[in-house]
């Protein structure tokens, strides 16, 4: 059967890939991704065809996938995190009626927001939102109205894609609509380079996220009504009275 394999690998760390990922990524031929996810990987698999294409070549990567699965080669299309999360999972299957053969299978990894809270602490203990401040691909206007709706439902938020160098004052600005609604004293945190040799972390008030530096390597996670700074982990009530 042509089969392709959307794999989510987790946030580095081989050890935080579930066994299924790493089960189906033994089996490929051929293993597909962005450069630096399949750096992380190489060595691992030392006897596979791997095809990398930089960032902002997905599309590239993604008809690469599906043509590498209809030649016949068992292939996996790796992901950092979860593959259904700002992952590949939905362009791959949105092109897939082109490739009416192919069978595709998605497999779930552990996603910067779950992987992030546990460093944190256990700030997305009740409802959370994830919202991403990348404007690629969704008009900042539709992701300010998202940032407001959060800030409305007093939702726990989880930001992906913080900053980037193209777009150095999209947290600040974020912050600045949140505390629109939000008391300044709100408990925040960022972790950096989840999975990795030097994972960073930090738990810091949303006006005082206001002026952080972070980068695309960080995911920033913003408390609820309810988050406290328990002795530097970040906790959000679950609702019990302890
Ligand atoms: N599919 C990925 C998300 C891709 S979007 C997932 O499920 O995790 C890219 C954003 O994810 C980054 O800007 C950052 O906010 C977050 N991210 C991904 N990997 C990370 C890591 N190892 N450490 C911290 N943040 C990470």
């Amino acid at each position: 059967m042509k089969k392709l394999y959307i794999v989510g690998i987790g946030p580095g760390a081989e050890n935080m890939m579930t066994m299924e990922a790493r089960c189906v990524l033994e089996a490929a031929d051929v293993i597909c991704g962005y450069t630096v996810y399949v750096d992380l990987i190489k060595k691992q698999y030392p006897d596979k065809e791997f095809f990398t294409t930089p960032m902002r070549r997905e599309l590239e990567r993604c008809r690469m996938a599906l043509t590498s699965a209809n030649d016949d080669k068992t292939t996996a299309m790796v992901c950092s995190g979860d593959a259904g999360i700002y992952g590949m999972a939905g362009p791959i299957l949105e092109m897939q009626e082109q490739f009416p053969e192919v069978d595709v299978e998605i497999v779930p990894g552990i996603t910067a927001a779950i992987s992030g809270a546990a460093i944190l602490g256990a700030p997305l203990m009740n409802d959370f939102c994830v919202i991403s401040l990348s404007d690629q691909l969704t008009p900042w206007d539709v992701i300010e109205r998202r940032l407001r709706a959060a800030a409305a439902g007093d939702f726990a938020i989880c930001l992906y894609n913080p900053m980037s160098r193209k777009r150095p004052d999209h947290l600040a600005q974020a912050a600045r609509i949140l505390l629109e609604q939000m008391n300044p004293l709100t408990v925040c945190g960022w972790v950096r380079n989840i999975g990795r040799e030097d994972t960073e972390k930090k738990l810091l008030t949303l006006e005082e996220l206001m002026e952080e530096k972070v980068d695309m390597f960080t995911t920033v996670f913003i408390g609820n009504s309810h988050t406290r700074n328990l002795f530097g982990r970040m906790v959000t009530g679950r609702g019990y009275e302890i």
